[in-house]
């Protein structure tokens, strides 16, 4: 069954142990840094039981993941698909959430519970030589599916010296590692980079998405372990929330700023039975790229990326028709061109879809087309900032011609001088400011920029996923077809023309 949205509030009020500008958070839920993004994500579960969203959003699983009881339904990210109309129904449910947020929570619960879902669709790759983490991987799939929880995670190590590796760095305990084996479980020490949204979570997930070579064994594992963990911290970054005036001035920051958090493990206790891989530096890279786990992701990604361009698509049209500029042929080009990106990013992700693949050994599960999900991966970090600028250069100055607050509007003696001089043709001036204080905070905020740096990375960084393309591509068929034409004529003597 899953959970209303109190019941998330509840859940965050433990020992998880959060700082913010040097603060020592008590709260996340009554914070004025996280508390709107908290009730934004409660709104999500809340819709998970409003009869309009549950069947949506909920589902009562058929396979080996249905759970005992009279109500067993899950999130549907959490179920494994099986079918093209198990990933479209999937996608239904990733597209309903997103629109609560208009794409802006990047890391809402069904990013990570799809990947879960993934391990769980084929739980061989925990098997290890020396380590056999499915029966934990089994535990963990339920406690997380049928307890409704949300999870995050953080892979990608702390930026230091990114020519070495992990073990060849200048400190040995950056990244996290283990430094002990107890009889009860391991001891972690290290960082992890960052952790979306991880402060909004129930459980963390650590592990190491990119390949690890053997004398890295000991920062080859993946666990999971609930926030007030003790020993465990994060750092959080610069709260947009707590910089937000009002809904009003910020809309999109005050309600929907996710976070992002450095992971800090001080000789962390990770019992084993929370330990899915261990030592194994196969099984770390396996658990996210043979796995669906990571085709899972993109698929939430990318259904989420459709919307977040619906959605600054349709403020580009709002801007033009403010400006009165929405009928001239530049303009409708503009517009064309963002419409353009809109249809491709939706294209892309009906193709993946319709051309399913099956996962291999996955006994019937499926996953979306890798190769169109990788395009749509470097398409996505390719196409957004430039449809931030293509939306600022049809907004102009009106981004800047703004009163710092609102209720300048109201003011007794500069009110009616705003309200002269801010206007479009056809609306009021209140109507103007409202509009273009939600454009600055989707197009040129401290939280749009870094909205801008998550879509060009949080999927990883070009050096590493353009050459996969050419990896795991079909390169020769492209020389090949080249080639052929080559083939097809030589050098001769006679002039140019076709033989007869
Ligand atoms: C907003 C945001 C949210 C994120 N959220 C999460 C999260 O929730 N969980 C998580 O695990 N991670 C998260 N990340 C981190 C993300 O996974 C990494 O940013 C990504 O993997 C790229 O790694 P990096 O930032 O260390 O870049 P680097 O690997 O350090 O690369 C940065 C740049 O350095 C150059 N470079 C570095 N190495 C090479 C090389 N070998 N060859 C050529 N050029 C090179 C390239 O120009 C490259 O673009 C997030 C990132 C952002 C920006």
């Amino acid at each position: 069954m899953t959970r209303a949205g109190q019941e998330y509030i509840e859940s965050l009020r433990d020992g998880r142990e959060i700082w913010l500008d040097g603060e020592l958070v008590k709260d996340v839920t009554t914070h004025p840094a996280f508390r709107n993004t908290v009730r934004s994500i409660a709104g999500l579960y809340d819709m998970t039981h409003d009869p309009a969203f549950r069947d949506v959003l909920t589902v009562r699983p058929e396979g080996p993941e249905r759970a005992e009881g009279a109500d067993a339904r899950i999130h549907r990210a959490y179920a494994i698909p099986r079918s093209h109309e198990d990933l479209v129904a999937r996608r239904k449910a990733f597209k309903t959430w997103s629109e609560a947020s208009y794409g802006f929570l990047g890391r809402s619960p069904d990013y990570m519970a799809s990947g879960i879902a993934g391990f769980a669709a084929l739980p061989g790759v925990f098997a290890g030589a020396e380590f056999d983490g499915t029966a934990n991987l089994d535990a963990y799939y339920r406690r997380m599916s049928q307890g409704d929880l949300y999870q995050s995670f953080t892979l990608a190590n702390p930026q230091a010296d990114r020519t070495k590796a992990a073990s060849e760095q200048e400190r040995d305990d950056l990244y996290i590692r283990v430094v002990k084996e107890l009889d009860g479980g391991i001891v972690v020490r290290g960082a992890k980079m960052i952790g979306t949204a991880a402060i909004f979570g129930n459980e963390i997930i650590v592990g190491t998405i990119e390949p690890l070579p053997a004398k890295d064994a000991d920062y080859a594992l993946s666990f999971s372990i609930p926030l007030d963990t003790p020993g465990l911290k994060f750092i959080s970054r610069t709260s947009y929330e707590a910089a937000a005036r009002t809904v009003f001035d910020n809309p999109l920051s005050s309600r929907f700023d996710e976070n992002d958090s450095m992971l800090i493990c001080e000789d962390v206790f990770v019992p084993w039975e929370n330990v899915l891989v261990y030592r194994d530096v196969e099984a770390s890279f396996k658990q996210w790229w043979v796995t669906p786990a990571y085709w899972n992701f993109v698929h939430q990604a990318a259904t989420r990326f459709w919307t977040k361009l619906e959605f600054l698509v349709g403020l580009g049209i709002l801007i033009a028709k403010a400006n009165g500029t929405y009928e001239l042929p530049p303009v409708q080009i503009q517009i064309g061109r963002l419409m353009g990106w809109l249809n491709m990013a939706k294209s892309m992700l009906l193709a993946a879809e319709a051309s399913y693949e099956a996962v291999p050994g996955g006994d019937g599960a499926v996953q979306i087309n890798k190769e169109i999900a990788s395009a749509h991966r470097f398409m996505a970090a390719d196409v957004y900032p430039k449809v931030l600028q293509e939306i600022k250069t049809l907004a102009g100055g009106g981004l800047i011609q703004l009163p710092a607050s609102g209720l300048d509007l109201r003011h007794p003696v500069i009110g009616d001088l705003v309200a002269k001089y801010v206007r479009s043709p056809g609306a009021g001036p209140e109507k103007r400011v409202k509009l273009f204080k939600l454009a600055w905070d989707a197009l040129g905020s401290e939280f749009a920029g870094r909205h801008e740096q998550y879509e060009r990375f949080y999927h990883g960084a070009p050096h590493i996923y353009l050459p996969s393309m050419v990896r795991d591509g079909s390169p020769d068929l492209c020389e090949r077809l080249a080639q052929s034409c080559l083939d097809g004529y030589e050098l001769a003597d006679e002039p140019a023309g076709f033989a007869a």
